[in-house]
């Protein structure tokens, strides 16, 4: 791996200040910074090929519509998909997971049956799913955790029966950091031939995703968690389920047919893309993979398990810090309340100290009910953090303690 300057030199971002002092950005499990080169990709479509896909003959459309389509193939070999046909792109991870909870619960969701979820989902992987139970009749199930933020298996395969029709877990924790073990979760569910959904929303950017290999059926993540543009996501589905689920836009693109009479679709992934894409969006995501490939994603683990080992120590030696979510299989997020001080006045006095970091419920409250708070100070670390930001936010909340303990 590059040196730590090198890669922070990477990151414009990083080198501001915030209240005349350095910056110490450690929000990164809300969105993450871009590096130059993300910047220029999205700078140079603008600058010298902007023009709709798919579209025209011209040269500009043709060049826009081949970056469009190189950029799927470089997600493609990301995730190790089978085929370019099973690489959709939307907005993002709430746009992906709503694409199939509508598309899915249409074809295959019926009066009685039950979807599956666990409880420590974002609010975007239980949201789409009781609205459509709502819609269809059907019920969620919801899987437990334990004090320290694991989900229950032995509970998990107990609610699998012949009205389970799809399960829908994130790989990771956004709100506590927990990584679930979403292997064990497929392959119970495929023993009994039920498809699988897995966010990836916290996943994708720690380490190596191979879909092939965990056998999921449905892989979803957001571009701007992984250092790409804002505004532009993934669908990754196995082709023979996408096969079988009916388009949930209709528009231009996305047909091979358009009379008043009928419609027919366009072939994958087509179909799923209609109207005019976020093609900038999705080049500057292709790009922001081949940075990550380069830095290596294995590396980006090992660094950020190096960085969460670091954080525990300093911040479980300050006295009266209590940490929710403590699972030996962890990304790099520590969650935390200080004494009895509020987390708005943690994150606000943190802030005028130049770190960033994340208060409340993280979207995802039924977390923080199940531990009866109404949130957290969440610090979420990645790999162009360092040792001595960690320092300074130890420093940081020891100074909150001083001043309302
Ligand atoms: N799922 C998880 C686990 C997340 O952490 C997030 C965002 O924080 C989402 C889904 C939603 O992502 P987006 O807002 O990019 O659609």
């Amino acid at each position: 791996m590059k040196n730590i300057s090198g890669i922070r030199a990477d990151f414009p971002l990083l080198s501001r200040s915030v209240y005349g002092k350095p910056l110490v950005y450690l929000d990164n499990g809300a969105t993450t910074q871009k590096p130059q080169c993300v910047i220029d990709a999205v700078d140079e479509v603008y600058k010298s090929y902007n023009a709709n896909i798919h579209r025209g003959v011209h040269a500009l459309s043709d060049k826009a519509s081949e970056e469009y389509e190189n950029a799927r193939e470089k997600v493609r070999s990301f995730i190790n998909a089978e085929k370019r046909e099973e690489i959709v792109f939307t907005s993002g991870t709430t746009g992906s997971i709503n694409a199939v909870a509508f598309s899915f619960g249409e074809r295959f969701i019926n009066k009685g049956d039950e979807v599956i979820v666990s409880h420590l989902e974002h609010h975007a992987n239980i949201v789409p799913w009781q609205m459509m139970c709502e819609r269809k009749n059907a019920k969620l199930r919801v899987i437990p955790i334990n004090d320290i933020g694991e989900v229950l298996l032995d509970e998990y395969l107990k609610l699998l029966s012949s009205k389970t029709k799809l399960i829908a877990v994130t790989q990771v924790s956004n709100a506590i950091g927990t990584i679930l073990p979403v292997q064990e979760i497929i392959d119970a569910a495929h023993s009994r031939d039920i498809p699988v959904l897995i966010d990836g929303a916290q996943g994708i950017q720690h380490g190596i995703t191979d879909v092939r290999k965990m056998d999921c059926d449905f892989y979803v993540f957001s571009g701007h968690k992984i250092y790409g543009p804002a505004g532009i996501g993934i669908l990754y589905g196995r082709e023979k389920w996408l096969a079988e689920l009916p388009p949930y836009q209709g528009g231009g693109d996305m047909v091979a047919n358009v009379t008043f009479e009928k419609t027919t679709y366009n072939e994958l992934p087509f179909r799923f893309e209609a109207g005019t894409m976020n093609f900038p969006g999705a080049i500057g995501l292709g790009t922001a993979l081949d940075y990550v490939s380069t830095i290596g994603m294995e590396d980006i683990e090992i660094r950020e398990q190096e960085l969460l080992s670091y954080a525990n120590d300093r911040l479980t030696g300050i006295s009266g810090l209590r940490i929710f979510g403590n699972s030996v299989n962890k990304i790099s997020i520590i969650s935390f309340l200080v004494k009895d001080i509020h987390m708005y006045d943690t994150g606000m006095v943190l802030d005028k100290l130049g770190i960033a970091v994340r208060t409340g419920t993280h979207c995802a409250q039924p977390v923080m009910d199940r531990f009866g708070i109404p949130g957290t100070v969440r610090a979420s670390f990645c790999f162009y953090n360092t040792k001595e930001e960690i320092d300074i936010l130890g420093t940081g909340i020891e100074k909150v303690i001083s001043m309302f303990a």
